[in-house]
């Protein structure tokens, strides 16, 4: 078979020149014509398959110069131009050569030089073609990394050359990477993955035997010589990275690593386990790094088999509601209670969540589950109510998958309307940890349910990372703190002083508290002597069937707990002791606190934090008027800003936010943003919770933002 000819396109505007130059080429190559600059680009246009030009600079219209400017900015850069000068014309040749041409030739003609400048210069481009081909097929668009195809074969590449050499496969990804596009918006998705592209690049530059790759969508690679300490390091850098990259959101990447025993297995194999080791992490909190172990293949076949199996079994209810009732711990009588699923496998038997939520919540089925079980809960109170029972509130439990879910005020909504239930008697409880996550987004869906007329539950406080101090910030209603997040037994000093305080200070704040998991009567007791209100747990019931459930109440008008607020006014000295724990606990506390004694227009610390110290340069002077220890930083209005705050607070018994300006070191001056809370009170002095917390922005000397 004949091979198609290459087409060139002449651009020349003597007719006699075209001729010449059409009688040289055809033989070879297909030859079109243009009579200037303006002409050729028309051509161009219409005909994709131009393999070079060969251009005469001196024309009408449009000449040889301004044609090469237009071209270089155009599609057509890429194809080559030889441009025709005048014999001996130095100057035209390097101006032509500079502005993109690949060669030049003198008229008068010379075929035989013409011909072979012409193969020349086609050969180089196909060449760079090839290369430009081959860039694009193995190499990521956005962030220019090695994509998939390449990353395989340079690491099976890179493998083969170093056979004595212990490798790892990394493999990481960013937990809700479609979340965080939802969230920003692709372009902002696609800053963060170049980004961590960047971040490759700069690791790489310190592990010079590596090779590394995007994958797909938001998941990397790096295969490098494998040594537990530098990955565990790299990760760790990786996620301090990520964690500065956007303080509104925490970005959590997830590691799977495979450490590589034999080079000759397929690196697609490889890359699997990887991914097996990080699908591990999924779901749990702050777990970011896995290393692939044989059982988890064992783990993701029994996973397997439940995925194949959900949807059938929400389709043929064998997803089963069961409640275990709260108690209102006064009255020793229950209020209420909350929903928790399980599976009546028809083959297994009963199943706990624990074997199925965590892998409903990484394959997101979760959401249709938790959405079940809401509406079964509607349904409940619904009947209840048409048979006219005592109906206490019924809390179910929301994945923070939900959270996410833009539609979710709604979806509630339209369920406690369609079966006519009061929002109060629906609750929502939610996991500290997913308030952890993302403060902001949390901040936001939290208040949003609130603003529906929904109670919303803080489950689990204390597993997380929150101190007290997030007990301010979060908006939440209900704290149910269970008793196993106390660190050993529960009735050591120490953990009887970390629920005195969180009790206390939740009663201060008016959030009423659910212990959970009660086993035992002395634990009973001293819950009750710290004035929790509600308890849940084994010692008096666990999680039942409905028809259980219903008989259990039968008959009992069921109360909750009276208002918090009296015992609101008096507060024993004691609990501010010298206690050792209680030191512990309130220097836990992130930022600058003190708790004041205010009277008459004055005010002293009973008690600060270290960093309230560290922050006021107090040092041993605690007992000095506080007065005295801030005018060394605050100016005489600031501190008058400052009094006339805590009289407020004393007043009116809530809660006031003061701003002033402080005097940093060096001169410069910021503005502190001052939270007092009213806590109760002692004989004749008010006590009263400040924290402080300095805004970034620094103000000039007369107080305005720089
Ligand atoms: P959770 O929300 O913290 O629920 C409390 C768990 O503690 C329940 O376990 C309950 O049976 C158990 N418990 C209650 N009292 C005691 C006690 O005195 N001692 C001990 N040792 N345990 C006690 P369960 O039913 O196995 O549920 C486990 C977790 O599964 C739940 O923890 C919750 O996170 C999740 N879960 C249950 N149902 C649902 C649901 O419908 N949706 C979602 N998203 N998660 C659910
Ligand atoms: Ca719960
Ligand atoms: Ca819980």
């Amino acid at each position: 078979m004949e091979r198609e000819k290459f087409t060139i396109l002449v651009v020349e505007d003597q007719q006699v020149n075209r001729q010449i130059l059409r009688q040289i080429l055809q033989g070879e190559y297909e030859v079109l014509e243009a009579e200037n600059g303006l002409d050729a680009f028309a051509i161009l246009e219409n005909h994709k398959r131009i393999s070079a030009i060969l251009l005469d600079i001196v024309m009408p219209f449009m000449d040889g110069y301004t044609f090469l400017q237009h071209k270089q900015k155009s599609a057509f850069a890429a194809i080559p131009v030889i441009a025709v000068t005048a014999e001996k014309d130095e100057a035209a040749e390097q101006k032509a050569l500079d502005l993109g041409a690949w060669d030049f030739i003198p008229k008068p003609y010379r075929a035989n030089i013409l011909l072979l400048r012409l193969k020349n210069v086609i050969v180089r481009s196909q060449f760079y073609l090839i290369r430009e081909m081959q860039y694009v097929y193995e190499h990521d668009p956005l962030t220019g990394l090695y994509n998939r195809t390449r990353f395989f074969m340079s690491t099976h590449k890179m493998l083969e050359c170093h056979p004595n050499q212990s490798f790892a496969l990394v493999r990481f990804d960013i937990d809700n990477f479609h979340i965080y596009n939802t969230f920003w918006g692709e372009e902002e998705g696609d800053r963060l993955l170049c980004f961590i592209a960047e971040f490759l690049r700069r690791v790489s530059r310190d592990v010079p035997l590596c090779t590394y790759g995007r994958i797909s969508g938001d998941v990397f690679c790096i295969c490098q010589p494998y040594d537990e300490t530098v990955i565990g390091q790299q990760v760790e850098h990786a996620c301090q990275q990520l964690a500065h990259y956007n303080t509104d959101y925490l970005i959590e990447p997830t590691f799977g690593i495979y450490v590589i025993p034999d080079a000759d297995e397929k690196i697609e194999t490889m890359y699997e386990f990887a991914t097996l080791a990080a699908k591990e992490c999924k779901g749990r909190y702050m777990s970011y790094l896995r290393y692939y172990q044989p059982k988890m293949n064992q783990r993701i076949l029994q996973e397997q088999v439940i995925i194949n199996e959900m949807q059938h079994a929400l389709d043929t209810q064998q997803f089963v509601l069961y409640l275990q009732p709260k108690y209102n711990l006064k009255t020793e009588q229950p209020y209420g209670a909350e929903a928790l699923i399980r599976w009546q496998h028809p083959e297994k038997g009963l199943l706990m969540p624990g074997t199925f939520i965590p892998v409903f919540e990484r394959n997101g089925f979760i959401g249709k589950v938790d959405y079940y079980m809401w509406e079964s809960v509607c349904q409940l109170l619904h009947r209840w109510i048409e048979e006219g029972k005592s109906v206490a509130p019924i809390s179910v439990n929301m994945s923070r998958v939900n959270l996410y879910n833009p539609n979710l005020v709604q979806l509630l909504t339209d369920l406690v309307e369609k079966y006519q239930v009061p929002r109060h008697l629906l609750n929502l409880e939610l996991t500290e940890s997913a308030y952890m996550d993302n403060p902001g987004v949390m901040e936001k869906t939290v208040l949003a349910l609130q603003d529906a007329g929904f109670t919303v539950m803080m489950d689990d406080f204390g597993s997380g990372y929150s101190s007290l101090n997030t007990l301010k910030n979060i908006p939440v209603n209900v704290l149910k703190i269970d008793m196993k997040f106390l660190s050993g037994d529960s009735d050591t000093v120490r953990n009887k002083c970390i629920l005195t305080l969180v009790i206390r200070m939740a009663g201060w704040l008016e959030i009423p508290v659910i212990m959970e998991g009660v086993e035992t009567r002395k634990q009973v007791e001293f819950l009750k002597s710290i004035g929790c209100g509600y308890v849940q747990g084994y010692y008096f019931a666990k999680p039942m069937p409905v028809t259980e459930y219903e008989s259990l109440v039968a008959g009992i008008t069921q109360l909750p707990v009276e208002s918090l607020s009296d015992n609101h006014d008096h507060i024993s000295q004691t609990i501010w002791s010298t206690d050792p724990q209680i030191d512990l606990l309130f220097n836990s506390i992130k930022q600058p606190a003190a708790i004041y004694e205010y009277e008459n227009n004055s005010f002293h610390a009973l008690r600060v934090n270290m960093s309230y110290n560290d922050y006021f340069g107090y040092g041993e002077a605690i007992g000095e008027n506080s007065e005295q220890a801030y005018s060394r930083q605050l100016s005489r209005e600031a501190m008058a800003v400052v009094l006339d705050a805590l009289r407020q607070t004393a007043e009116t018994k809530h809660e006031t936010v003061c701003t002033c300006p402080i005097k940093n070191g060096g001169g410069s001056v910021k503005m502190l943003q001052i939270d007092l809370q009213y806590w109760g009170a002692n004989e004749n002095t008010k006590v009263i919770f400040a924290l402080f917390t300095e805004l970034s922005r620094e103000i000039d000397a007369c107080g305005a933002p720089k």
